[in-house]
């Protein structure tokens, strides 16, 4: 049975002394007399001792009794609850300091949930904040992270007088820093109106300018009321009421994501006819994923090898607002800008020494075919028009977009299906010896094979670096990429890394290629790029090569729209930040020996056949295909995301990952195959 979904507000104030209980009063008697069983809870209240709860005339409680003590529609749902007391009447931290408790935004949504649950007859809470908008919880959190982490809306409560149009630029500021909505806003008055000229007029001008900011959200006045008739005051909030109780009557299939998604949505290699099992994610935060209806889940996979640093890392969000307010796009075509150009100066200063020429595409694949484009020019622009094909290893994977996928594995890859449809390429052995074993220099026999027979018609060689991903999470030997490098270079054929799934640190060194020493003529990387926040790829090479493109008045033919975008490069610039600044090496090396550890046991598992460990990658490799939907369903019942693939569960989670989590997402392969998650 799934759980109730949450239905509350938090109601919170641009300062404090705003008005907010009063507000959070009025709503709940305007919503109680339209039939909604209304609750006002304070999640903490400060001023109170613990044993004196809502009895105290400091409490909340008294008020929001008072609101509705004259109507009675819910004799069986208290008026008022307080979760947690504290007797200093100062901000939460401090209060919570005082009595030698911490207070945090999880533990507070929990204890929310909890009281939601215990209440089934209650349709909606009105959360109270203590505070104001900003005020902390702790050293990191604050009021908003509670509205975030229940991801329900906000009513904002702000008094009407001077200031009052700067205050609010500053708390919608606040609010939309962390990604939260605004279900109302209340403007208060704590003092009659003099009357006279100058103060009506910027009292109604900061009601006008707020609505015509606002233009989606009902912006309310509560006039001046000596004293409180809560009746006349609830009347005036009726378009908020009416708008939360739409929220309420809504019927549940309305709000289910899931359904509304099987009838127009595509999801990554699936059927509309058999659609996928699905979660709705509403939130992430650090290394973990939260769904809608509340649970966490430890993430496992970086998001497909991007999120390396967490989610919402706030330098990365920092980044991407900063660029946002200067100047999201402009297109690259006879322009260029600051982060583009620091970008790719950076990445030349990162990539082995001799790439210099950097192109920017829009994802991994696109970059696969601006690397392939640019090897099919080169070899033109040498007169070689006769080197149309492309040398791949069987087990390779490079993306999704036609040329990508005419080197991907062509039998046991996902493209066979448009195998006659693609360009022929010509496919070799797979790089054979493994990555901790002696290298076997038999290995690339058949790479020598090829190059005796064919190499007349071979434009480049294509292929991961030392891991094979998607194909097979494979780790090779890079000797073998030496011996590779040589072959390219006796018979002419280019030679191009594709880095996107292990570059940024992934496998124990910045690049793959770093572990053999190696140079490519061309290298492709994304993925980790931005971070795990925005699309985007880049494709390098050499001079010689960019030369070779561009001798004789030629050019190079590729210009896609949001060619160097330039939110997407601050954020590269940012994310490159991190990974100097975080130590990516002792984060990487750190992982590495906890998955290890980790995953040591699945050894001896039966249905097992490898267990392999490189950088932050672990492997568990099965006999047998396992059921992707029933273990990934298992692992999320565990509090986990992990999404295997074919025969393959694997980790890769985001560099940041506490200890703690890596031995979670251990425990929970090791556990899943012990328990036969796995099977079909
Ligand atoms: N090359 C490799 C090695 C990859 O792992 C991927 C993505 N899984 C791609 C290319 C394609 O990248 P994108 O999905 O961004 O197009």
């Amino acid at each position: 049975m799934p759980e109730r979904p949450l239905r509350a507000v938090f109601v919170c104030g641009t300062g404090t002394d705003v008005g907010k209980t009063i507000v959070t009063a009025t709503l709940l008697r305007a919503l109680r007399t339209t039939g909604v069983a209304a609750q006002a809870v304070k999640p903490v209240q400060t001023g109170v001792k613990a044993d004196e709860g809502l009895t105290s005339p400091r409490a909340d409680a008294p008020v929001y009794a008072q609101a509705v003590a004259d109507i009675h529609p819910f004799p069986a749902l208290a008026p008022a609850a307080a979760l947690r007391c504290f007797a200093l009447p100062v901000s939460p931290h401090l209060a919570a300091a005082a009595e030698n408790a911490g207070l945090s935004a999880s533990g507070l949504c929990a204890d929310i949930r909890k009281h939601w649950r215990l209440h089934k007859t209650a349709d909606m809470l009105l959360l109270e904040s203590a505070g104001g908008l900003c005020s902390p919880l702790n050293e990191n959190e604050d009021m908003r992270d509670i509205a975030a982490g229940l991801d329900i809306p906000l009513v904002l409560v702000c008094p009407n007088r001077l200031g009052t149009l700067s205050d609010l630029g500053c708390a919608l500021a606040a609010i939309g820093e962390k990604g939260l909505s605004l279900a109302g806003l209340v403007m208060t008055r704590s003092f009659p109106v003099n009357g006279d000229e100058v103060e009506t007029l910027i009292l109604e001008d900061n009601l006008n300018a707020t609505r015509a900011r606002l233009a989606d959200v009902p912006v309310l006045a509560l006039p001046y009321f000596p004293n409180f008739v809560w009746e006349d005051m609830a009347g005036l909030l009726a378009p908020l009421v009416e708008k939360l109780r739409i929220a309420i009557r809504a019927p549940l299939e309305e709000n289910d994501l899931v359904r509304r998604d099987r009838k127009t949505l595509w999801h990554p290699y699936s059927s509309t006819l058999e659609p996928p099992v699905l979660n709705v994610a509403s939130r992430s935060r650090g290394n973990r994923i939260i769904l809608a209806d509340g649970r966490e889940l430890v993430d496992g996979m970086s998001s497909w090898w991007a999120a390396i640093h967490g989610y919402n890392h706030p330098r990365l969000l920092d980044a991407l607002r900063g660029q946002a307010g200067r100047m999201p796009h402009v297109m690259f075509g006879g322009l260029t800008h600051a982060p583009a150009v620091e970008l790719a100066e950076r990445l030349v200063r990162r990539m082995p020494e001799g790439l210099e020429r950097v192109f920017f595409a829009d994802s991994g694949s696109v970059a696969v075919e601006v690397a392939m484009k640019m090897a099919l020019q080169y070899q033109q622009g040498k007169g070689m028009a006769g080197r149309i094909r492309f040398l791949a290893p069987y087990g390779g994977y490079h993306g999704d977009t036609l040329g990508a996928m005419s080197v991907c594995d062509p039998v046991a890859g996902m493209h066979g299906l448009f195998a006659r449809a693609l360009p022929g390429q010509i496919f070799m052995e797979r790089p054979r010896c493994r990555f901790d074993a002696p290298f076997d220099p038999a290995s690339l026999d058949d790479a020598r094979r090829v190059f005796d027979e064919r190499a007349e018609e071979i434009a480049a060689v294509i292929l991961e670096p030392v891991v094979q991903g998607a194909g097979g999470m494979w780790f090779y030997h890079p000797d073998y990429l030496l011996g590779l490098a040589q072959l390219c270079r006796a018979a002419g054929a280019l030679l191009i890394f594709d880095e996107i799934a292990t570059g940024f640190g992934r496998t124990g060194r910045f690049f793959a290629a770093e572990w053999a020493g190696v140079r490519p003529d061309i290298l492709c990387c994304g993925k980790a790029l931005t971070g795990g926040t925005l699309t985007m790829a880049a494709t390098a090479c050499t001079e010689e090569v960019a030369a070779g493109i561009c001798a004789d008045g030629r050019v190079f033919m590729h210009g896609p729209t949001f060619m160097g975008n330039p939110l997407a490069c601050s954020v590269a610039l940012a994310s490159l930040d991190l990974l100097e600044e975080n130590h990516w090496r002792t984060q990487v090396a750190c992982l590495e020996r906890q998955l290890e550890q980790g995953l040591v046991f699945c050894r001896g598992l039966p249905d097992v056949s490898d267990v392999r460990v490189l950088g932050a990658i672990g492997v568990v490799e099965m006999c047998c295909s396992v059921n992707t939907s029933v273990l990934q369903g298992y692992f999320v019942d565990k509090g986990v995301w992990i999404r295997p693939f074919g025969r393959l569960i694997y980790l890769m989670p985001p560099y940041i990952t506490p200890a703690d989590d890596v031995a979670r997402l251990c425990a929970a392969v090791t556990e899943g195959i012990r328990e036969g998650a796995h099977l079909p």
